[in-house]
């Protein structure tokens, strides 16, 4: 049975009182609050178990190397991945991209090949391969997006061809909360020698992702915005595909033999973790993925879609508002407008009622171009979000639009 308010009560941050007002929660695109547990974790961890992994053989170095691995595999179970080798920690989604940018960007494009990403790609699956683009001399394509916020797929199977190498696209869209079909992107780059990458930033946390089944190349997500701390996530290669990759970042842990002129390079996934990495959170990540295995993604999806569709009903009553997106198959977000109300002033006046939404362009200016606007106001729901904190936000808009339109 998924009880919201039961589960509620394991993320002591939703007590807190904004200016005495209950704090509402909505900017779980940006990072989401954390369980106890996740908590526990971190303290549990530094309180007993502290000390640097792989290296030392005394007690604490082994419990904390055991601690590390083991949410390597807890990770690399929850998105299916078939071989742990394939599992890296990163400081999240944006270092995963920039990881592939580098070690296989810099060492396979040449000039004349093409990276087809999306127009609504957040910005850490654009710059990466702008600068990639740059170095190599490979050229950018963009599959547009339909007005309904879908992508255009016959533009895609046109931009997808032989001089492609590279398919990058958002699982799932951070402004429109579109699912992108990237189980056939993936088909079509493969058709094409090409390889597919997935930023699951916005798919990890909401949706049951196997990366077997998206049949990608490549799959990166961000630890905080699925209960887990700040500061980890998560690169998913296939091995082979790692293999033949050059190292990103050069240094301790990632080598096997070090002469002065030259090295080579530790096994996957060792070869890609350079230095001292963020243990202590890659561990309350590994609890984080507990606590979503056994609520079940199944389940959250279910809660988030009801309650998606609930919110995006409900804010399609406030008069003159405009909400963006595709009106179905969405996650649990929305983006919206209010006519000659700047976003940003919207949600000042929200938080002042204890209501955190996101305002501003969301990291993905190109599509804010594409949909005609500087920014979008944004209402984005988790795990533990309910209809009382939807109705919440309807009312504090309906107030909003009142007193700005007084102004009007
Ligand atoms: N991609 C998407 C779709 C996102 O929503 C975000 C976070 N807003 C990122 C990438 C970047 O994630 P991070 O900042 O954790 O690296």
């Amino acid at each position: 049975m998924y009880d919201v308010e039961e589960i509620r009560r394991d993320f002591p941050i939703l007590d807190r009182r904004i200016d005495g007002k209950k704090l509402v929660y909505l900017d779980n695109a940006a990072t989401s609050q954390k369980p106890r547990r996740v908590i526990q974790a971190l303290t549990e961890y530094y309180e007993e178990h502290n000390a640097n992994i792989h290296r030392g053989v005394h007690r604490l170095a082994e419990e904390a190397t055991a601690a590390y691995e083991e949410a390597r595999r807890k990770m690399a179970r929850f998105l299916s991945a078939p071989d742990v080798r394939g599992l890296i920690f990163t400081r999240g989604t944006t270092e995963a991209i920039n990881l592939v940018a580098h070690a296989w960007g810099r060492k396979f494009l040449r000039e004349g090949d093409e990276i087809v990403l999306t127009e609504a790609e957040h910005h850490s699956n654009l710059v990466p391969w702008q600068l990639a683009a740059r170095a190599t001399g490979a050229k950018l394509r963009f599959i547009p997006i339909l007005d309904d916020g879908t992508l255009d797929m016959e533009a895609a199977e046109r931009l997808i061809g032989p001089r492609t190498r590279l398919v990058g696209c958002i699982h799932a869209s951070n402004v429109l909360a579109t699912i992108n079909p990237v189980e056939r992107l993936a088909e079509l780059a493969h058709e094409a020698g090409a390889l597919m990458l997935v930023d699951g930033a916005q798919s990890a946390p909401h949706l049951p992702v196997s990366v077997e089944a998206l049949g990608c190349d490549f799959y990166a997500c961000s630890g905080h915005k699925m209960l887990g701390p700040t500061g980890v996530g998560v690169l998913w290669g296939k091995p082979e595909v790692l293999e033949d990759m050059d190292p990103f970042l050069g240094g301790g842990e990632m080598i096997r033999e070090v002469h002065l002129d030259h090295s080579t390079w530790n096994d996957l996934p060792y070869k890609f973790e350079a230095g001292t990495m963020n243990v202590a959170q890659a561990v309350g990540l590994g609890a984080a993925v507990d606590y979503l295995d056994e609520l079940g993604m199944e389940n959250v999806r279910e809660h988030e879609r009801r309650l998606g569709e609930y919110a995006y009903r409900r804010l399609s009553e406030i008069e003159g508002i405009t909400l963006y997106g595709p009106s179905s198959d969405r996650t649990g977000l929305v983006s919206f407008s209010l006519p000659d109300v700047h976003p940003h002033d919207l949600s000042q006046l929200l938080d002042e009622e204890g209501v955190a939404i996101r305002s501003g362009h969301h990291c993905a200016q190109p599509l804010m171009r594409r949909l005609g606007v500087a920014a979008t106001a944004r209402a984005s729901f988790y795990l533990y979000n309910t209809e009382e904190e939807v109705d919440a936000l309807v009312g504090a808009l309906q107030r909003a639009r009142e007193f700005f339109g007084a102004f009007a």
